[in-house]
């Protein structure tokens, strides 16, 4: 039997509905006070594109996290390497992309593996900053999902610092967050950490 938990029961906020024609308004705005005609052919719909766009990266998907009972009494460590991580930096609202792995240790139940995916993008979709992510991750999993512990290691490269500023083309940030036995446990970490082959 599985059991459905109505997402988000604690998180996001409750935001203000959005308004794109005023955002799309507003764009054209910002974009001519910066000296950037929008009134060619090429351009005229792009402060609409752009509302839209950021619409996108600031909404994340609605899901059901589905959990079902750890009946076969599971106690391993559960691991999901790679899960694409696309979010907005909220110092400067431009995107910063990479991804992340995501393991738990199973208590009385047990996650369908693509929830973790979009508890990631739930958390990603928002202006963020990648070492909140991390833990908001971390965080929720404990909260909702009540396991021995959770693991998360967050690898992004931050387009504030590679288009702009310090110009530091490809270079990564690492942030991680453990809890419960992946945090006080050495060997259970040890092993995370060799699992993700570091
Ligand atoms: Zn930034």
């Amino acid at each position: 039997m599985s059991v459905a938990i109505a997402v988000p029961p604690s998180e996001p906020e409750p935001a203000a509905e959005p308004d794109l024609a005023r955002a799309a308004a507003a764009a054209r705005t910002f974009l001519e006070a910066l000296g950037v005609r929008c009134d060619g052919p090429g351009m005229a719909r792009s402060p609409r594109r752009m509302a839209e766009a950021y619409l996108e990266l600031l909404s994340p998907r609605e899901f059901r996290m589905t959990t079902f009972p750890n009946d076969e009494e599971y106690d391993e460590l559960v691991l999901v390497k790679g899960i694409p991580v696309q979010s907005v930096c909220e110092h400067h609202l431009l995107p910063f992309l990479g991804v992340a792995h995501v393991a738990y240790l199973p208590g009385d139940r047990i996650l369908g593996l693509s929830k973790i995916a979009r508890v990631v993008e739930m958390f990603a979709r928002r202006p963020q900053v990648q070492e909140r992510l991390t833990q908001q991750v971390a965080d929720w999993l404990d909260r909702e999902l009540r396991p021995r512990g959770v693991g998360v290691v967050v690898e992004a490269e931050h387009t504030c610092m590679t288009l702009r500023g310090v110009r530091a083309g490809g270079a990564l940030t690492r942030t991680s967050a453990l809890t419960g036995a992946l945090r006080e446990n050495d060997a259970t970490r040890a092993e995370f950490f060799a699992v993700l082959g570091r």
